[in-house]
């Protein structure tokens, strides 16, 4: 069966799931749009789309079957509600609610009606992501103890109603929920514990800047980091294992795995002189010590996320963004603005 899709919220990133379903997505017609602006609804109707003026409207098109949620975070929950209620399958923005509350009373109206609904956690998909996660499928660093995970900007600038609390605005939020929707997809433990903090370097209402510490029940502690106002920017991602040490260095999955050679070298007994002074432990290694593997190759396609969706409504697949993990995920986002806001660290489980 071909789905028909509408769009609620045509801006920046409804745009962006109409060209991707289009060119990327079989099974799947973007029919619809809904707007509260006229100019995007202008350019729905541009993009050949049907352009309603009003929530009833979208929700009375009987050819609509499903409906993409891209509108500010704030209006996620009573839109998806109302689109199930309608009878539509949902797949929703991220952050898909502005806490675990809110996402909760969803869930109870998903299992209600029966239909399919999902979170857009589309970085699941990203290559440095899998690039990571294969690495430690593959156990080419040994037992991972440290990861961390940044994203790194210069601009200083929270665009439009990311500026706004009560749209749901800030970094946390923004990048932080894909982070984190990354961070405890790949590691099979619950988070015990977190420590956040944030800054509102440039900005009076949302954080523009933040770092979390997580520490997961296995004993692995990650370092999520993401700031608008760096101008040197660290890696993308940095995993220590008990084996090998691996980085990613950027977008364009830039990095090596770096592992001490097993060539029975003896590592030296004596202290070492080094531009610092004496040192035993921090010592440079000899680089006839060092071996440098390249990072695994990954193939990867956002598009997979409809497929998975379409494949769930069609021939009752496994969901691969599942409304509890997305609910764990709120329960670590409200936990971080709560130890931020207390300047301590918060324990789960989550
Ligand atoms: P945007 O401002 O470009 O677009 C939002 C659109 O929603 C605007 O056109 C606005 O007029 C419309 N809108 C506002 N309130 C509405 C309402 N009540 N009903 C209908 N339309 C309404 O913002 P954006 O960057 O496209 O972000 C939209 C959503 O997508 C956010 O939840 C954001 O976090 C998410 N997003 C996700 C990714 C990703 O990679 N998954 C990337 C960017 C944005």
């Amino acid at each position: 069966m071909v789905h028909k899709l509408g769009i609620i919220g045509y801006g920046g990133m409804g745009e962006w799931h109409h060209k991707n379903v289009r060119d990327r997505v079989d099974g799947l017609e973007v029919v619809a749009a809904f707007d509260v602006r006229p100019e995007r609804l202008e350019l729905a109707k541009e993009n050949g789309l049907r352009a309603h003026t009003s929530l009833e409207e979208i929700l009375a098109d009987k050819e609509v079957t499903m409906i993409t949620i891209a509108t500010p975070n704030n209006f996620h929950k009573d839109l998806a509600i109302s689109a199930m209620r309608a009878g539509k399958h949902v797949v929703c923005e991220k952050p898909v609610t502005m806490d675990a509350a809110e996402l909760e009373e969803i869930i109870a109206v998903k299992k209600e009606t029966g239909l399919t609904f999902a979170v857009h956690q589309n970085r699941r998909w990203d290559k440095d992501f899998r690039i990571v996660k294969a690495a430690l499928e593959q156990n080419l660093i040994g037992k991972p103890f440290y990861i961390e995970s940044r994203v790194q900007g210069s601009g200083g600038v929270l665009h439009g109603w990311r500026g706004a609390k009560v749209n749901g605005g800030g970094m946390l939020y923004d990048w932080g929920i894909h982070l984190i929707d990354q961070l405890m997809w790949l590691i099979d433990s619950p988070v015990v514990e977190l420590m956040a903090d944030l800054k509102y370097v440039h900005h009076t209402e949302c954080d523009d800047n933040f770092k979390l510490y997580m520490t997961f029940g296995n004993g692995l502690t990650a370092h999520v980091q993401v700031d608008t106002y760096c101008f040197i920017p660290l890696p993308r991602w940095q995993v220590h294992g008990d084996e090998a040490t691996l980085v990613v260095k950027d977008w364009a999955c830039n990095g090596k795995i770096v592992r001490a050679k097993d060539d029975g070298t003896v590592w030296e007994e004596s202290i070492v002189y080094t531009e610092a002074g004496p040192t035993r432990t921090m010592a440079p290694r000899r680089k006839e010590t060092i071996q440098e593997d390249p990072l695994p190759t990954v193939q990867t396609d956002w598009s997979d996320y409809y497929k998975n969706i379409l494949d769930v409504i069609n021939n009752g697949a496994e969901l691969i963004v599942k409304p509890e993990q997305s609910l764990r995920v709120m329960k670590v986002i409200d936990a971080a603005f709560e130890s931020a806001r207390l300047g301590k660290s918060v324990s789960g489980p989550f």
